[in-house]
């Protein structure tokens, strides 16, 4: 038996195109287009391909994208008089700050100090907070987008077991709350947890986002199970190269598991479509609809 395929491209296409409807629809309406907001300092080669990648998803569904680049010196000060400006911007609904920062800027001070109505990343205290109180709004992004995919395999998870492998703010702690409010019973596993494989073969769910090729192995995998691979590494190829894998030995566990997300293709375009998604409930709330 072969698992489903959780096509996160096609998935996140879908989303995309709802999306960019629903904006020509309000513009259609004389309405002004959601706008968002992009900050990179410095140059970090994979923060610029996230950035122009976010700029163009965000340009495709009709909404306004500005992208502000401040250089790899710049001050903490410097950033933090950007983002007021642009919480103070009308025209602007949601405000991301590309991570990481240079060390010479705090990152839990410039995220504390964007708009939580703005926080299109979901990683402001506050809304963090809202999540850890079962509100479910802002959240961040590759959490959202997962439970997306848990819901492609179109089962009812209400009352099923969920691992989650990974314990960051932004991935594995957000991940748990929306599993817990879509009434999964809840188990966070990290680089402690004893005997990781047997607690996640007990999983109906398991989620890995650590960072580690090939951790989940076929003998993790409960019979049936839902995968979501976060992981997002690159390994080299014989030819020198370098080519993407998650953190779930997929050749092996796509024999086990019932469904199963790939690397690339999974949860990767998921993440830029739900980023689309956080802008236009940003804008929605802000502008009452
Ligand atoms: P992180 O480094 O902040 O957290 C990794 C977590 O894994 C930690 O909580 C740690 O306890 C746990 N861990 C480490 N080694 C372990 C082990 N041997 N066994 C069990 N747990 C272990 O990473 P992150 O920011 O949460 O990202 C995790 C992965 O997801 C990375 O590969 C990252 O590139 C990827 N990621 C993908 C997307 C996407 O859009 N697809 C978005 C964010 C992160």
């Amino acid at each position: 038996m072969s698992a489903r395929i959780l096509d996160g491209a096609a998935v996140a296409a879908r989303l995309r195109a709802e999306i960019g409807d629903q904006v020509t629809s309000l513009v259609a309406e004389g309405r002004r287009a959601p706008g968002l907001a992009v900050v990179l300092v410095g140059d970090n080669p994979a923060s610029h391909v996230y950035v122009r990648n976010k700029g163009v998803a965000t340009r495709k569904a009709g909404m306004v994208s500005t992208e502000h680049r401040l250089p790899g010196d710049a001050t903490e000060a410097e950033l933090l008089a950007l983002v007021a400006q642009l919480n103070a911007d009308e025209a602007i609904d949601g405000i991301l700050v590309q991570l990481p920062l240079p060390a010479q800027v705090r990152p839990e001070k410039v995220l504390a100090a964007i708009d939580p109505e703005k926080d299109v990343d979901g990683f402001h205290a506050l809304n963090v907070g809202r999540l850890w109180g079962g509100e479910t709004g802002l959240v961040p992004c590759t959490p959202r987008g997962c439970m997306k995919l848990i819901a492609e395999a179109g089962r009812d998870i209400g009352g099923m077991d969920a691992v989650v492998i990974g314990r960051s703010g932004i991935v594995g702690k957000p991940m748990t709350q929306l599993l817990l409010a879509a009434n999964c019973t809840v188990t966070i596993a990290h680089s402690r947890t004893r005997d990781l494989s047997e607690v996640c073969r007990r999983a109906d769910i398991l989620v890995a986002a650590v960072g580690a090729p090939n951790l989940v192995t076929a003998a993790f995998i409960k019979p049936g199970a839902t995968v979501i691979d976060v992981g997002i590494n690159r390994v080299a190829k014989p030819d020198g190269g370098l080519r993407l894998v998650g953190d779930v030995a997929f050749d092996t566990a796509v024999g086990v598991a019932g469904a199963i997300t790939p690397v690339p293709g999974g949860v990767g375009p998921m993440t830029i479509a739900c980023l689309l998604e956080n802008t236009l409930m940003a804008y929605r709330r802000r502008m009452n609809g």
